[in-house]
């Protein structure tokens, strides 16, 4: 085992513990909801929640795939439950949020990749809440026919995100299963049916890609059209994962949202903390307002 870098200073983290933070953990549980926060150990769950803001992981908590930089675990996934959208709408309603992201593991197990369970969330979560935006971050549909993507898109979420997560030539051993152009060819896809759709992906840096790679991703998702990136640094969920190959400089992120910018995305998010799902809410209203 090669020995990891040490944590610098700038990868500082909230402890959880808030008030607001005992009140989102007690509505997540309430609903028998799963959240990406927690199953990802996200550094960020203190701030977060601390301000009603949380993921929620549809679907269950056990994933058809085994990506080396996640913690959710491999194996043969529940059935799904029909009531689950229902109880999410619940939770975002008590929330009262003004916008929720919804994600959750990858389906090949199913026939539509789990499109129409996504689809009922969406559509859900309007009747209860028609003033919140909805964030959908999608896995990449690749066992499934185009129709599964379509549902998905006629369920009409403002916002798509699928992440491209890390440089294509990093996929074998970082995302084995999952193809960069077939993630791309998608997130292309989603625009040529709705064009009033923003799109979104994201990618980890700190995994051995290069700054060059980078910045070809960043034109690749330019050229399918993307609105939105996000730019984080890359943590070990536990020794089992993959290791991180380096921290990368605030300044080196600065720069990254700098060339971002001058690309043309309409949003970034570039630093060390950010998470796909990071000031999200924030960061769209702002846009709105715009
Ligand atoms: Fe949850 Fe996203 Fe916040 Fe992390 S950044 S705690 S995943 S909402
Ligand atoms: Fe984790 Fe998503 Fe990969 Fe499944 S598909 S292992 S949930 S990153």
């Amino acid at each position: 085992d090669q020995e990891q870098p040490r944590k610098p200073s700038w990868i500082r983290v909230k402890a959880p513990g808030s008030e607001g933070y005992r009140r989102t953990a007690g509505i997540m549980r309430e609903h028998k909801l799963t959240t990406v926060c927690e199953e990802a150990g996200c550094p960020n769950v203190g701030e977060c929640w601390g301000q009603g803001h949380a993921t929620m992981m549809i679907m269950g908590e056990i994933c058809t795939r085994g990506c080396t930089f996640c913690n959710v675990a491999t194996g043969r996934p529940d059935a799904l439950d029909a009531f689950e959208p229902g109880r999410v709408a619940d939770a975002v309603a008590k929330l009262g949020l003004s916008h929720v992201v919804v994600t959750s593991v990858d389906r090949d197990d199913l026939a539509d990749g789990g499109a129409e369970h996504f689809a009922m969330t969406i559509r859900a979560i309007r009747r209860r809440s028609p003033g919140t935006t909805v964030e959908v971050l999608v896995p990449d549909f690749l066992k499934c026919g185009p129709e599964a993507l379509e549902v998905v898109v006629a369920a009409k979420p403002d916002v798509f995100n699928h992440n491209l997560e890390t440089v294509p030539g990093l996929y074998p051993e970082v995302r084995p299963g999952a193809r960069y152009f077939h993630s791309l060819r998608l997130l292309q896809r989603v625009k040529e049916l709705d064009p009033s759709a923003f799109t979104k992906s994201g990618i980890m840096v700190g995994l051995g890609e290069d700054r060059q790679a980078v910045l070809q991703v960043m034109d690749d998702m330019r050229a399918a059209d993307v609105d939105f990136l996000t730019v984080g640094q890359y943590l070990q969920p536990t020794p089992k994962h993959h290791r991180v190959d380096r921290f990368v400089t605030p300044e080196e992120f600065g720069a990254y949202e700098q060339a971002a910018r001058g690309k043309g995305f309409l949003m970034v998010s570039s630093s060390p903390l950010t998470r796909s799902s990071y000031h999200a809410g924030d960061d769209f209203a702002r846009l709105r307002a715009a």
